[in-house]
Order: structure tokens, then sequence, then C-alpha cells
């Protein structure tokens, strides 16, 4: 798990997150979260990419297997349940200081006016995206995403055990 400052990302780092993507990686500043091999789970992402537009998803889960774990959660109707843990008041407030937490990771790689105050993946008060959540709760590590941290939790993926196509082809040659 990893927070700003980020070291910038090698191109062997990018390389497995564009093939991860099936596209090219834009806009990567550093890699948040990773597989017990090594290999990225989670980049984060210029709030302004290359071409321009806003991204608000500072923390994005490039995994192919922990997004196809995410997806069949929301398939599975997932979402509303964990909605209902933030009828909790402490993890209503846990929820919006993950929000909190969130936007100032992303100010430091500066201030986007279009998604000022959007974080992602329904935060601060709704479940809306376990890809987001999942991806904050991985780079920001156990106890600051409270949403993001059961979706993991109840995920058949785990970056404990690799599932990667190519294990440790983060690391170079
Ligand atoms: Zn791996």
């Amino acid at each position: 798990m990893t927070t700003p400052p980020f070291a910038p990302p090698t191109d062997a780092e990018i390389a497995v997150v564009s093939a991860q993507l099936g596209r090219e990686a834009r806009g990567v500043v550093g890699i948040a979260a990773r597989c017990v091999c090594g290999n990225p789970t989670v980049v984060a992402t210029l709030p302004r990419l290359p071409d321009g537009s806003p991204f608000p998803t500072f923390y994005y889960l490039t995994h192919p297997v922990a997004a196809a774990a995410m997806s069949t959660l929301e398939a599975e109707h997932a979402m509303p349940e964990l909605a209902e843990l933030l009828d909790d008041e402490e993890v209503a407030a846990a929820y919006l200081r993950a929000h909190q937490a969130f936007l100032a990771d992303r100010s430091q790689y500066g201030d986007v006016p279009e998604i000022a105050g959007v974080s992602a993946g329904g935060m601060p008060t709704r479940v809306k995206c376990l890809h987001a959540l999942a991806g904050h709760a991985l780079a920001a590590g156990e106890g600051v995403n409270p949403i993001g941290d059961e979706a993991l939790r109840r995920a058949r993926w785990s970056p404990e055990r690799c599932e990667c196509v190519e294990p440790g082809a983060a690391r170079g040659r």
C-alpha cells in the first residue's frame, strides 16, 4: 500500500499496467498497491489526463482478476448490502474521512475544478463502484476505507495470492 509521494513508475511497471488494461496506461504517477509478486494492482493517476480530460479516480484498480472479482460482487448485489453498513454512524464517519483522505492525496497532483470535491466510488455517502473503493482501500491500507475493506474481504481475489499472467514482470529483467 502506498499513498503520495510515489516513486516514479518504471517502464516495466507501465508495461504491466498497459497489458492489464489492454490499452496504453495514461497519466500514471505511481504504483499505489501491488500483488505479492510485485506487479501493480492499483495505480495513481493524474487528476487531469495528458489529453486534458478530468479523471477523478485517483486510485484505479488495474489488476484484471481483482477487477473481475469486484464485478462479480456487484453482480451479486453486494453494493446495497455494503451501503447498509453506512447506517452505522461510526462507519459513515470513517467513510467521510476516507473521502477526505482520497481528495487530499489527489490534490497533491493538482486541483482540477471540474472534479473539485468529487472523489470516487460513491464516497462520501453512497456505494456506486466497488472497483474504485477497493482501489482506494488497497492503496491506503486496511482501516481507512471501511466499504473498500469489506469489499476486499468478500472478494475471491487477494493481493496475497498471485494470479498474474506474468508474475513479477514489473520488476523488469
Ligand atoms: Zn502477481
